[in-house]
């Protein structure tokens, strides 16, 4: 089992994996929360020194605000590709006294999701990551093989309006086709059970 630490602060939950010195860091909060951060990982006893990655799983203020800043402390951001365009977007929902700090593109660990197993076995975990799109295009879901499941802000399939419905179906059909029982969300009660096979009111059942 893989050792999972929430240090999530202000409503949005953080994720660290693994244990030793090259642990992964799932999202991270809002620029200039960097001191929140750093209490609530001294609390749950986890040196900054030890998170080698962090990954996050959209692009949005409350999931990778602080990506740059956590750079300059030797953590290595991991990019799927496909999420690439979407980080030079972050800066337009940005308002300077934010003090976001824009995410350099040339410097990131950026691999495909077919790559991605590969790459996560080298820091001890056994899964990969996968492409969810539904609450945005570049949303990504990190899933391992024990049957848990990273989402970021994948919409409750109870939750949403028709235009992004067909998506978030289909995102939450594919991660129960890879055997996920148990999800780790950006947001709310944590870990809760993956969603029953059904939507609301008439959408189709995936
Ligand atoms: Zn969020």
């Amino acid at each position: 089992m893989t050792a999972i630490v929430n240090v999530g602060y202000d409503s949005t939950n953080y994720y660290v994996l693994g244990q030793g010195r090259q642990r992964l860091l799932v999202d991270v909060g809002w620029p200039n929360t960097l001191p929140k951060l750093l209490f609530t990982l001294k609390r749950k006893d986890i040196p900054l020194e030890h998170i080698g990655h962090l990954l996050a799983t959209h692009y949005h203020p409350d999931h990778a605000g602080l990506a740059q800043e956590l750079k300059a402390r030797g953590v290595r951001l991991v990019v799927i590709d496909l999420q690439r365009p979407f980080i030079p977007l972050l800066r337009r929902v940005m308002k300077p006294d934010h003090r976001f700090v824009d995410i350099a593109l040339h410097d990131n660990a950026e691999i495909a999701c077919e790559a991605s197993r590969a790459f996560l076995s080298t820091l001890g975990i056994a899964g990969d990551i996968v492409h969810t799109p539904g609450h945005s295009d570049d949303s990504v879901s990190l899933v391992l093989d024990e049957g848990v499941a990273f989402t970021g802000d994948l919409t409750s399939p109870f939750a949403i309006d028709d235009t992004i419905a067909e998506r978030v179906l289909a995102s939450w059909a594919l991660l129960r086709a890879k055997g996920v029982r148990s999800v780790y969300p950006g947001h709310g009660p944590s870990p809760r059970p993956i969603p029953p096979p059904s939507g609301h009111d008439g959408l189709p059942v995936k």
